[in-house]
């Protein structure tokens, strides 16, 4: 007999949805992720979760961003289905929320493609055509 946890009911099968963060625009005209924050420990997710995935406690909807600081940085200049190299891809530490991973919105050339610096700031954009999150590096 399967032991089938409630919580589990409330949370959509994860193959079924799009496993990236989801980025809503607000009334102030600025994108951020949508996720979690635990009530009790402060832990963050860019997902949906039904408890946290550190104290397993009530979480509660937060929204994170628009700013962020460049945790890491590459570029990708190998041939991938969808995509056309080069382009930039970033893991960010969203302000007070969660790490995620981003597509860097830059001209970007094949001679001159560059990543952003760690601790470059960036802001979360529009998102791509695809799905994919993207962000822009202030100056
Ligand atoms: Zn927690």
């Amino acid at each position: 007999m399967a032991v089938v946890d409630h919580l589990e009911d409330s949370v959509p099968h994860p193959i079924t949805v799009d496993p990236r963060p989801q980025v809503e625009r607000g009334p102030d005209g600025l994108r951020r992720v949508t996720g979690r924050r635990c009530r009790s420990c402060g832990e963050v997710a860019a997902y949906t979760w039904p408890r946290c995935p550190s104290c397993r406690d009530a979480v509660e909807q937060a929204s994170f961003g628009p700013d962020g600081t460049v945790w890491s940085a590459t570029v990708v200049r190998i041939p991938v289905p969808g995509r056309t190299p080069p382009y930039a891809l970033a893991y960010v530490d969203l302000d007070d929320g969660p790490r995620v991973l981003a597509h860097v919105r830059a001209p970007v050339d094949a001679a001159t493609a560059t990543a952003p610096a760690i601790g470059s700031r960036v802001r979360l954009a529009a998102c791509s055509a695809d799905g994919d999150i993207q962000v822009e590096v202030l100056a």
